[in-house]
Formats: structure tokens, sequence, C-alpha cells
């Protein structure tokens, strides 16, 4: 079961999470930082990079007096508060620790994960002052990635199953999300809103019953609810459909979430803590076909346009620019062609100048920056008739920049420039939902 920063995010969403936990089976309690927490120790973080350290220092003590405040109202009992405001004093002189000496990749993964430390440890009190057995297992004790970023699912599996062996009568298991360990062993974290992947991992780790992801909204939505009125939850997600949408933009779960659950066929509920009672949604292996099930966007998308006569009946070509990509480990999502000229799309323009540069090698290369993918997830077997006239016609007004159909009988995407995102979901909300 994962909690995220706003079901963590106050002491009372803190009490409110103990009725979901306490009960008979035994499970692992992921937890998110106390909202705004990560993002408060990033600005941390960043001004001690640029050297500003009494800026930082400021903000290490604006967020020191928020986690007092915390304490002094979450727990029953003055020696509970006395323990909550030790724990807080030695976590935050650790942190103010790093305004002195060099600061470098290595600290700074080392301040962000104090916010699911922090978390963890109040909420393993909280439980201990009510008297309900729990157990706080470090999640720097099993998680761990590999050289290249990657969960090193081996290690954790051993070193998770291990750590659960020595707390066999143990029902209720915390432990923090987003923290792992590097190949060097130091502290490091599977990027923002990584808790949602920890859970997962965890959860084919062990091989789970059920993996929970616990938010503030009633599970996925048919169409973004922060631009578009009217959206509703989807009941039933197969893993590819859910995987799509959360790669494509629905900020619910984090895009990786998906691949340990799929690979262990173990079912994903999205719930929401401040409505239990609700289904959320429910992600399996199993598809309900529906013409239009959801949409989603995703911003900051980068279309790369190479043409070149010397890609005429040739063989070999496309090959040659799939491997620049490679060499710059960047991942390509959208991909179109026509005998003369490819165009792809990249999220990550990290490495944009050198890919420019090796493609001109093969052609001219074109470059378009603040582009969106629109992923509309529904029926699209090839068999079909009649769905992709509909999204055109609902999108006649807006300017359709790559399409890519028949990639998937899941789902069909669209490029549009990000000033249009807001009007295509819209349109789409209306046209396709009858919203
Ligand atoms: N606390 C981390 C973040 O804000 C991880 C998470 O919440 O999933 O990105
Ligand atoms: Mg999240």
């Amino acid at each position: 079961m994962k909690f995220g920063g706003t079901s963590v995010g106050s002491p009372e969403r803190m009490r409110a999470l103990i009725p979901l936990i306490d009960d008979e089976e035994r499970k692992i309690v992921v937890l998110s930082a106390m909202s705004g927490t990560t993002n408060s120790l990033v600005e941390i973080a960043g001004n001690l990079y640029s050297g500003n350290i009494d800026t930082a220092f400021g903000k290490i003590e604006e967020l020191k007096a928020k986690y007092h405040n915390v304490v002094n109202d979450l727990y029953t009992f003055d020696g509970t508060r006395q323990i909550g405001n030790d724990i807080i004093n030695s976590h935050f002189s650790y942190i103010s620790g790093f305004t002195q000496g060099i600061f470098t990749k290595v600290q700074e993964k080392a301040i962000l994960g104090q916010g699911e430390i922090l978390s963890t440890t109040l909420f393993h009190l909280l439980l201990q002052e009510r008297n309900i057995r729990s157990v706080l297992i470090p999640a720097l004790s099993f998680m761990r990635i590999d050289k290249y970023g990657e969960p090193d699912i081996f290690y954790i599996e051993e070193n998770l199953q291990r750590e659960l062996a020595s707390h066999k009568d143990e029902n209720i298991i915390i432990t923090q999300g987003y923290i792992c360990r590097n190949a060097y062993g130091e502290t490091d974290n599977l990027k923002r809103g990584g808790s949602d992947y920890s859970a997962s991992l965890i959860g084919a780790a062990i091989n789970s019953s059920e993996i929970q992801i616990w938010t503030d909204i009633n599970g996925f939505h048919n169409n973004d609810p922060r631009y578009v009125d009217n959206t509703h939850p989807i009941r039933n997600l197969s893993f590819d459909e859910a995987a799509e949408l959360a790669y494509f933009g629905a900020k619910i779960l984090h895009p990786s979430t998906i691949n340990p659950a799929r690979e262990r066929n173990i079912p994903v509920r999205l719930k929401n803590t401040m409505d239990p009672e609700d289904p959320g949604t429910l992600i399996t292996g199993e598809c309900v076909l529906m013409d239009y099930k959801a949409v989603a966007a995703k911003d900051g998308i980068s279309v790369i346009r190479i043409r070149s006569d010397r890609m005429l009946m040739a063989y070999g070509f496309l090959r040659k620019v799939f491997e620049i990509f490679e060499a710059y480990r960047t991942p390509i999502d959208m991909i179109t062609t026509s005998e003369i000229s490819v165009s792809l799309t990249i999220d990550n323009s990290e490495y944009l100048p050198q890919i420019v540069k090796d493609l001109k090698e093969l052609g001219s290369v074109d470059i378009e920056e603040q582009q969106s993918i629109l992923c509309i997830v529904g029926d699209f077997r090839t068999e079909r008739t009649g769905s992709a006239p509909e999204i055109f016609e609902a999108l006649n007004t807006i300017p359709l920049k790559m399409i890519s159909y028949g990639g998937s009988p899941h789902s069909l995407s669209l490029l549009i420039d990000t000033k249009d995102k807001i009007s295509a979901l819209k349109l789409l909300n209306k046209h396709l939902f009858n919203q």
C-alpha cells in the first residue's frame, strides 16, 4: 500500500491512514514525503549548489519549523512529542551540515531523500503511540538501482526477502518510497514521483496479492481534470492501457509503475485516501474493450525531422538514425516516416544538440520544441472502422503535426503544439465522451 504526499500531507491525514492499514492482512506500507517537502528540499539543494548558503539556511529553518508544528499536532502525549521533536532536530541538523563543505550530486541526493525518511519515522512513531504493532524497514537496506539507473531486481528481492524473514510476526511493515542506493552504494532516488515505482517494485519482489496506490483522486480519469470539467474515473484498465496513460501524461501514476506489476501479473489498484469507499481504478491483465476510454497529454516534447534523398529505396537508413539516439541513451516516443523523411519525438532534450549534430551527417534536420503528445486510449484494433475519423473530426480546428496509428491496438497518438493542448483536450471530451 503506497500513500502519496497528500495522503501523509498533514497530521490529520496521517491519522486517517490508521484505519486503512490496521487489519489482519500482512502488508508493506510505502510512504512518500509529506506534500511540498521534496520541492522544498530541491530548492534547498539548488541554493547550496549555487552557493547561496544564507537562502538555503533560511529554507531549512522554515521547513524545520513546519515539522515541529506537525509533531506538536500529530501526537497525543508529551512524551511522544518530545521524541518526535528530537527526531526533527537530529534530521535537520544533518541537513544543515550540508551548508558547510563541498556540495555535489551525492550530497544533493542525500538531502532529497530526507522527506521520506521523516514521514516514515513520524508515522511509525504514531503507530507506536497508539500501541499498533509495526516495524520500519529502511528502503536503503534493499532498494537499489544499477549504473544505468534501472532497478536491480535480483538485489531488491534478495534483500527485501531477508529483511521480511527477520520480521515474520509483523503485519505492518513500513518503508520509504522514492529512495534507493545506486550502484556505488550512495543514497539515490527513483526520480520525482518515484514512490509509486518503489511500491510496484516491492509488490513484485514479494509477489504480493495486490499493489495499492493511494492518492487524492478516485483513480485514473478519462481526461485531465486540471484542464477539463466533467471528467470521470475509469474503473478498469489493462496494464497496457494504464502504462500508455501514465507514460503519456496522466499525472496520477509514475510511468514505470506498471512494468513490475505486469511482469508478475499483480493487480494494481488506485484508491483515494479522502474517499476510501470509492472503488477507484483496478488495473489488471484483462482488457475490457471500449471505443474510447481516456485521453492524456504529455508536454515537453521535441520533434526532430530528418530528410534525406539517401533514404529513397535504401535499407539500413533508420538503423543509422536509431543508433544516434541509442548512443545518447535518449528514448524515442513517436515516429512517422515517408519515403525520404522521418519524424520522431523525444521528451529528454539533454543531448539534443549532440544528436542533431550527428543526424546532420545523414540529411537535413529540423527541430520544433514545446510540443505535446495527445494519447487516446480505446479500441484501435486494426479491423475496426470509424474511430480515427471521429477523432480527426473532433480536432479539425487543431493543427496535427504527427499521427501515430496502428502501433498499438489500444491507443492512437497525435503530436500537437503545446499551446493547443487544452483546447484539444476539451474538444475530445466533448466529441468522444459527450461532455
Ligand atoms: N517525494 C518524492 C517526490 O515528491 C517521491 C514521490 O512523492 O513519489 O517526487
Ligand atoms: Mg506521485
